[in-house]
Parts: structure tokens; C-alpha cells; sequence
């Protein structure tokens, strides 16, 4: 026996360190642009720059990183694509808190010096998130590392932008758009968060011009009719068929204005009238349009009235409110105010109420693009998965409506647009043109907008790989061969990306999308900083090392499922990491060398046993991986390694390692060991990968990386491992028999260390041979004195019965037992097995459920009625048994 090769105790975080240096430095996460291997591509959801790793990040990158390691275990050229988002508001926002801190403001430093700045906060802080998803274990191909504001990336955005303009696919217009006062930019109806909220609803009296009459209409916002244009009804409401006032005077600002008639009105809604505000609200620009109404903006981008608001010019939006509810009482124009529950817009960045704006923004003509991304995933170009998020995308997809790209800040890709100030040309060019096409005068003036983050995102999938440049990596790797991501930026992101790349690449970014579920608490809700039921990723990492936590994440992402995570979860896991350390650590006393060849036939019935469960996990872990289903994959490996390897295996050769067994056997059982020590490593590397990588390299023979391994089912003699139905149906049964006479141990409470005199009886012949061709074997591992097989006879006195498949256990009871303790065991045992049957009877004395549940479903609780009926029978008459030894 050779000394210990590992340590007592799994020690993650040093390990951690050592082998993450080492991968990196020997380039091990690099692709190739000269490999004739199958290309296998991951682009990365990139991190806002501002990014802290969260428990999705943790969730997202590990379901990457799985698939990355094990492709390239199956010999693909993988390219894992990393790299971080500029994020637009987000990383304004930061920087423009941390220049309050000294007193300063943005427009103070001015824009140059502003992006300056920006540029250097990302210089010092913006390798945070990376350094954390190094943490995680990422094997992402770090040197082809990408930000969406570099040099490449800015130009694809620049040369998307000019050719969908060209194409007229992009557009300048006015539109009412999404507006926060505070941010002072339009927002995509994707970014306003909607909020119940607690509000009134404000009845206003409108008179008609000649005096004669009046008209009530109702708003949540008073302070936006200084602004109306007209009053609409239903062209159908009976209640203004006849009115033939044609004017309205608007209350306080003494305007006239129309009475229109529009379908869009709700005759239902209060009074059936309704206040037509076009500058103000998205519906009554739609209804301006088709009346020709005038637009009057009366708040302005900063959320204070404008001077079209008259007297209450300078107020701000929610003091105007006040103000104009006061003065519409004073003017007995208020008819009533009801309190309103109403659905609000905020800002998804500040929370500030957003405001309907009409303003000049531009636009990304959707429909065009939209219709070839729903035909690429109807034709199964791209396959979404789980398959029901194929529905929200085709959903989303066909009420799309056109993207706002324009935002009013100064961090992100400056619109490449200028206006002649001579002639008021429009110019859109790559780069800065010298003078007017038009009047070729020079005077030309830059668009100060900026794109919308999430526009040189739907890039990514192309732009990191050298487009417009013509690329090798393009050739390889495009399209990508999957997309992971979770379901919340299906629309922001994955949508556009395919529209975008089937638009530009001429076919789709990714052949498959993997949308995966969120991460929460224990409870199943949501975590959040408020709530306090955040689980920080790197403080799990801290305490239970990455693979324990990793191994966490896979097995419980099940598909469609939200994963509900708790502390002690992770901690089940590291046992398990622990199991496969102390399994490894006993195992490596005894390898010797690497090469001794495994002679099937010639081994015992555990080794063949073994082999025979490896050579199913494998081919369950490919299945498994190659269909996304990462939890099952875990789930058989932990039922592997813990139930089978380490409870039943390592037991079971337990005489043979200590040389009890003679030396050719002993050979034999560790060529088994190491080549299952050596497979289960590399199935479990995409998993754990440190720990595998930890006890790879103290395994004799081993050369290098476990990345660069061989994965199992490829190894040239993978199939001679074959998977044996015969042996297994015998280990089963040494199993049962072993697991028999246990739980009669722990049933009556007898010491593992009594050996016990025991006897088997069964009425089929095959049974009685396997069972007494492994004696040594049930004798060895249930602590075994004497060791009877016999037919179905005379039953032992004395004994306590179990029963398995085909055969009964008694364990003699003589001197060790009490026999009225025993008959008490049995009653209680009877009284249960009568609860389990009496539901199983009336569900089958139910006509009802024979004649209308489907047949397996029958079958299934005949054969239960059946197996507790003899369950029963058994009991009963050993109960009898017993109360006549007591006698
Ligand atoms: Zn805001
Ligand atoms: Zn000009």
C-alpha cells in the first residue's frame, strides 16, 4: 500500500487558485482559428461593466462554462466568446454619483471630459465582474476578451446604423416616447416598469362655447389638460348622437377646441368623453394623427411646465397638478375626485414617474426584421429550449412594435448623424463627412444622442468576431452553437440579436437557445436586496468552494423550473465533494500504475458490476448534457459516485485491496478502480472541475490537464465496458439480500458488529444458485456467522423474516432476541401495510377509475395491491410464528 497521495481534508481554495493560474497560463480556454475540429461556440451574455456577480450570473456562466468543458472533453474546437457591456444609463449613473461625491456634475466637466471619465472609472473598476467570473471557474478564451464601446465593436454598430438608414430601415420621427424627467432621456417601453398604484381620478366639466350645455371628462392627470386639443366621443354613443355643439372652451386656459368623434373612445368609461392630450399620451397622438389636431407640449423634458401652460409655466409637473385641481375648484370646474387604482410607469434605472413625451427620437423599423427571426425559429433554424418559450417569443414577435434607439445621455455609441446647418441636410456616414453633399457647405453639426445599450448588444453574436472585417473566427464559429440565457432578457436581447444576425449575417446567431430559470430563495421568492433574502455568490464560494457551489446550481437546474436555493443546499453538496476526495484518497493508496489492462471476463462480479453502471452513466451524462437537462446529469453522477462507487463498490473490494484475496485478483479489481476512478473524474470535470483536476494529476500516468482528457464514450474501448443486464440483475439481488439482513439489524436494534446466523429460502432454482455463487461476498458485507441457502421449506425457528425479489431472509433471533418485542414490531408493521392497502382496495373497487384511467395506471395498482397483499400474508404469518416461539 502506497502512502497517503491526498490530503485528509479537501481544502477548495488554495486548490482553486493554483489550477485556475495553471489552465490560463497554459492556454487551455483558447481557441483555435486553425483547427480542422468541429467549432463549438458560446457567446456570453456580457455583464454590465458595473457588474457585482449575482446568483444569476453564478446560475448563467456555470450552465456555459458545463457545456464548454464538456465539448471540449468530446474534442471540439470551442470557443467560449467573453466580454462586458457597456451599459448605457447604468455606468452614467455610477460615474455621475461618484463625481457628486466631489461636488461635481456632468455638465460641469462637459462631454469630452465626462467620457473621460467614464473611460477611467472602467480602466479601475470594470475588470471586477470578470476577476469574480474567474472565481466561478469560467473557462472563457479570456484573450479574445471584448467591451461593446472598443474600437471593432464601435464600428459595426457604426456600419449596422448607416445600412439599415440606407435601407430605410432606420428613421428619424416624432413619436411620443417613454420619458424620464431624471435620467432626461426616452426610454423602451422594455425599461418603464409598471407599478399599481394608489391615485385619483379627477372629473373635469367642460362647457360648450355657446354656454348651453356641458361635457364631464375624467384624467389621473389634471395638470396635462392645459395641453388638450380636443374632446373625443364614440361615433356610436347614443348620448351625443344629437349634440350639435361643435366647440368646446377648454377650462382654465379659456382655448377652444374641438369636439371630435373617434372609435378609440370607451362609450362605457364614465361620461363616454374623453380629453384628447396628443403631446402627452400615446393614444391621443394616435388620435391627433388621424384628426390633424394641434400638439401642445406642456411639460417639458425636464418634468416643469412650459410656457404653453400659460400661468403655471416654471411649476413642477406634480406642484402643477396641485395647482390646477385648486384653481379648477375655484373655477367650479372640478366635479368630483375618486381615489383610483392605476397602473404607473417608472423608470426601471431611477424609479422616477415616467412622463409621455413627444420628442424627435430614432427608430429601428421592427416589422421587416422581426418577420425573418419568427420564420428562422418556426423553420427550426433556431431551436429554443424548453420548447414553451418558443410561444412568448413568437408572441412578442408578432405585436412587435418599432424599436426607440435613441437615448438623450452621454456614455454609449454617439449616433453617426449630422445635420447641415446651411441647408439642413441629413448626413448619415460611417465617419465624419468634411462637407454638405448638398450645398457643400461645411457648417455640420453631430447628433448628440447616443444608441440604446442593448442595439450594439444585438451585435454581439457577430461583432465580436471581427465583423465587418472578414474573420476566420466568423467562418468557424458563426452561427454560435447555443445561447444561454435566462428567460428575462429573451425580448431586450435574444430577439433582437436574431434579428440583427439573420439580417446581417444572412443566417441566425445561434442554433439552439437554452432559456433557463431564475434563481430564488428556499421559499421560491425572489431575491431581493429589501427583502434580505439575497444569497451573495462569492460569499458561497468563500465558505463552500466553487465546485460545491457549482454542483449545486446544475443539479437544480431543471428545466422550466425556478431554482430555489438555500445555504444548506450548497452544504449538502460539498459532502458529496468530500465523498468523492476520501473515495479518491482510498483509491489512490492502492493504484499502482497506469497501464494494467482490464480483462472483463476474467473479473469478479463487483468489478464487472461496476463497470457495467459506468458505462450507463456515461452514455446518461452525454444524453443528458447533449439536451440541456443539466440536473439530470448531476443527478446521476451523485448516484453514482455515492450509492454505487463508494457505498457498494469500494465495500465490496474492500478484502481485495487488503490482499486477502490473492495477488492476481487484487490486479485485476485495481485496473478496475483506476479506470473508474479515471472515467468518473472526467464526467464529473465539467461539474466540479477543480476537484477533478486536483486528483487527476495524482493519478498515476497522468499527463497534463484533465481538459485536455478524453471523454469516455469516445475512449477507443469504450463499447468492451458495455453496459450488462445479467450482471447487474445479480448484484441487485447480492443487494437485496445484503440490504435484507441490514435493515432486520436495524429493525430489532442489533449491533453491527454481532455476527448473525442467517438463512435464505427461495422456490426458484436461478435464485438459490446466484445467491450461494456470492455467499463470501453477502457474508463479507453483512457480517455474516453462518450462511444457509435452501428451497422453500420448513421456515426456521426463531428468526426474523425479510423479505426481497424471490426470496425470504430469516435472521435467527435465538438467545438475541425478545419475543414479545418482535410480535409488537410485527402488529405495527401489519397496521401499517392495512393503511397503505385500504386506499389501494377502494381505488380499485371504483368503477369509475377502472373504466377511465388509462390502463398502465391500472396495471400499476393492481401489481401494488398484489405486492402488499403478499406483503401482508407474510407478516401475518410470521406474527403467528413468532407468538407461538414465544409460547
Ligand atoms: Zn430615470
Ligand atoms: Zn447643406
Amino acid at each position: 500500500m502506497k502512502s497517503d497521495l491526498l490530503s485528509k481534508g479537501y481544502e477548495p481554495h488554495e486548490v482553486e487558485k493554483r489550477w485556475y493560474d495553471y489552465w490560463e497560463k497554459e492556454q487551455l480556454f483558447a481557441a483555435l482559428d486553425d483547427s480542422s475540429s468541429k467549432g463549438y461556440a458560446i457567446v456570453i451574455p456580457p455583464p454590465n461593466v458595473t457588474g457585482v456577480l449575482h446568483m444569476g450570473h453564478a446560475l448563467n456562466n456555470t450552465l456555459q462554462d458545463i457545456l464548454c468543458r464538456y465539448r471540449r472533453l468530446r474534442g471540439d474546437n470551442v470557443l467560449w466568446m467573453p466580454g462586458t457591456d457597456h451599459a448605457g444609463i447604468a455606468t452614467q449613473n455610477v460615474v455621475e454619483r461618484k463625481l457628486a461625491e466631489d461636488g461635481l456634475d456632468r455638465h460641469q466637466l462637459g462631454r469630452e471630459k465626462f467620457i473621460e471619465a467614464v473611460w477611467q472609472w472602467r480602466e479601475k473598476y470594470g475588470s471586477a465582474i470578470i476577476n469574480q467570473l474567474k472565481r466561478l471557474g469560467a473557462s472563457c478564451d479570456w484573450a479574445r476578451e471584448r467591451f461593446t464601446m472598443d474600437a471593432g465593436l464601435s464600428k459595426a454598430v457604426r456600419k449596422v446604423f448607416v445600412q439599415l438608414y440606407e435601407q430605410g430601415l432606420i428613421y428619424r420621427g416624432n413619436y411620443i416616447i417613454n420619458w424620464c424627467p431624471r435620467c432626461f432621456t426616452a426610454l423602451a417601453d422594455l425599461e418603464v416598469e409598471h407599478e399599481e398604484t394608489a391615485g385619483h381620478l379627477y372629473h373635469i366639466r367642460y362647457p360648450f362655447e355657446d354656454g348651453s350645455d356641458s361635457v364631464v371628462v375624467a384624467t389621473t392627470r389634471p395638470e396635462t389638460m392645459l395641453g388638450d386639443t380636443a374632446v373625443a366621443v364614440h361615433p356610436d354613443d347614443e348620448r351625443y348622437r344629437k349634440t350639435n355643439h361643435k366647440n368646446i372652451i377648454l377650462p382654465l386656459m379659456n382655448r377652444n377646441i374641438p369636439v371630435i368623434k373617434d372609435k378609440y373612445v370607451d362609450i362605457s368609461f364614465g361620461t363616454g368623453a374623453l380629453k384628447v392630450t396628443p403631446a402627452h399620451d400615446p393614444n391621443d397622438y394616435d388620435i391627433g394623427l388621424r384628426h390633424d389636431l394641434a400638439v401642445v407640449k406642456v411639460i417639458d423634458d425636464k418634468g416643469f411646465m412650459s410656457s404653453e401652460a400659460g400661468k403655471f409655466e416654471g411649476l413642477e409637473r406634480f406642484e402643477c397638478r396641485k395647482a390646477v385641481v385648486k384653481a379648477l375648484e375655484e373655477e367650479k370646474f372640478l366635479v368630483k375626485i375618486e381615489p383610483y387604482r392605476h397602473s404607473v410607469g417608472h423608470c426601471y434605472r431611477c424609479k422616477d414617474v415616467v412622463e409621455p413625451n413627444l420628442s424627435q427620437q430614432w427608430f429601428v423599423k421592427t416589422k421587416p426584421l422581426a418577420d425573418k427571426a419568427i420564420a428562422a425559429v418556426e423553420n427550426g433554424e433556431t431551436r429554443i429550449v424548453p420548447e414553451i418559450w418558443a410561444n412568448t417569443y413568437y408572441d412578442w414577435m408578432n405585436n412587435i412594435k418599432d424599436w426607440c434607439i435613441s437615448r438623450q445621455i452621454w456614455w454609449g455609441h454617439r449616433i453617426p448623424a449630422w445635420t447641415c446647418e446651411v441647408c439642413g441636410k441629413l448626413i448619415v456616414a460611417m465617419d465624419a463627412p468634411e462637407q454638405c453633399p448638398a450645398c457643400k457647405g461645411s457648417r455640420l453639426i453631430r447628433e448628440t444622442d447616443v444608441l440604446d445599450t442593448w442595439f450594439s448588444s444585438a451585435l454581439w453574436p457577430f461583432s465580436t468576431m471581427g465583423w465587418p472585417q472578414k474573420d476566420r473566427l466568423l467562418d468557424i464559429f458563426y452561427p454560435t452553437s447555443v445561447l444561454v440565457t435566462a428567460f428575462d432578457i429573451l425580448f431586450f436581447w435574444v430577439a433582437r440579436m436574431m434579428m440583427m444576425g439573420i439580417h446581417f449575417m444572412n443566417d441566425v446567431p445561434f442554433k439552439d437557445v437554452y432559456v433557463h430559470a431564475l434563481v430564488r430563495d428556499e421559499a421560491g421568492k425572489k431575491m431581493s436586496k429589501s427583502t434580505g433574502n439575497v444569497i451573495d455568490p462569492l460569499s458561497v464560494i468563500e465558505r463552500y468552494g466553487t465546485d460545491a457551489f457549482r454542483f449545486t446550481l446544475a443539479a437544480f437546474a431543471a428545466q422550466g423550473r425556478d431554482i430555489k436555493m438555500s445555504e444548506k443546499r450548497i452544504e449538502g453538496y460539498r459532502h458529496f465533494v468530500n465523498k468523492l476526495w476520501n473515495a479518491a484518497r482510498l483509491a489512490l493508496m492502492h493504484i499502482e500504475n497506469a497501464d494494467a489492462t482490464i480483462d472483463v471476463d476474467r473479473l469478479a462480479l463487483p468489478d464487472r458490476w461496476i463497470l457495467s453502471r459506468l458505462h450507463a452513466v456515461t452514455a446518461a451524462v452525454e444524453e443528458a448534457l447533449d439536451t440541456y437537462c443539466f440536473n439530470d446529469a448531476s443527478a446521476a453522477l451523485y448516484n453514482f459516485v455515492w450509492h454505487e462507487f463508494c457505498d457498494w463498490y469500494l465495500e465490496a473490494i474492500k478484502p481485495v485491496l487488503y490482499d486477502n484475496e490473492g495477488p492476481d485478483r487484487k490486479a485485476a479489481t485495481i485496473a478496475v478502480v483506476r479506470r473508474v476512478l479515471h472515467d468518473t473524474l472526467i464526467l464529473l470535470h465539467p461539474f466540479i472541475p477543480f476537484v477533478t483536476e486536483e486528483i487527476w494529476h495524482k493519478m498515476p500516468g497522468a499527463e497534463g490537464s484533465i481538459m485536455r482528457a478524453v471523454f469516455p464514450s469516445d475512449a477507443a474501448d469504450f463499447e468492451k465496458i458495455k453496459c450488462d443486464k445479467k450482471v447487474e440483475q445479480e448484484m441487485k439481488l447480492v443487494i437485496d439480500a445484503i440490504t435484507g439482513v441490514r435493515n432486520v439489524r436495524g429493525e430489532m436494534d442489533l449491533a453491527p458488529s454481532m455476527a448473525l446466523d442467517v438463512t435464505v429460502q427461495s422456490a426458484e432454482n436461478p435464485i438459490r444458485q446466484t445467491i450461494d455463487q456470492y455467499r463470501d461476498l453477502i457474508i463479507n458485507l453483512a457480517r455474516l456467522k453462518s450462511f444457509a441457502v435452501e428451497p422453500l421449506g420448513k421456515k426456521p425457528v426463531t428468526a426474523a423474516t425479510t423479505i426481497i425479489g424471490g426470496a425470504t431472509i430469516f435472521v435467527s433471533l435465538e438467545g438475541i432476541i425478545d419475543f414479545e418485542k418482535e410480535s409488537r414490531r410485527l402488529e405495527k408493521s401489519i397496521k401499517k401495510v392495512t393503511t397503505e392497502i385500504t386506499p389501494v382496495v377502494k381505488k380499485l373497487g371504483n368503477q369509475n377509475f377502472l373504466s377511465k384511467a388509462p390502463e398502465e395506471v391500472v396495471t400499476k395498482v393492481k401489481e401494488k395491491h398484489a405486492q402488499l397483499m403478499e406483503k401482508l400474508n407474510k407478516l401475518e404469518s410470521t406474527l403467528e410464528k413468532i407468538k407461538e416461539l414465544a409460547k
